[in-house]
């Protein structure tokens, strides 16, 4: 299996889930957002779940750094309309 990342679906909500290297218990082409991951916690889904299901952070999804990037820039392109 490739470990070169590519585009990733969330497969929690469907959206853009980054690029990242492939989780082999993920079908090919599937990931899971950062935003999604944060549900997850919300919903008291412990760590070891999380990384069964969707690997390591940083590695097959996102980060909260990124996340915060990606949030300030949709706040950005909000506020300008
Ligand atoms: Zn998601």
């Amino acid at each position: 299996m490739s470990k070169r990342p590519t585009m990733k679906k969330c497969s929690c909500c469907g959206g853009y889930a980054g690029r990242w290297v492939q989780w082999p218990n993920r079908d090919t082409g599937w990931g899971v957002c950062m935003p999604c991951i944060h549900w997850l916690k919300g919903r008291h889904t412990s760590d070891e779940e999380i990384e069964s299901n969707y690997g390591t952070q940083g590695v097959h999804y996102g980060t909260d750094q990124e996340f915060n990037v990606a949030e300030d820039a949709r706040v950005e392109a909000m506020l300008r309309g």
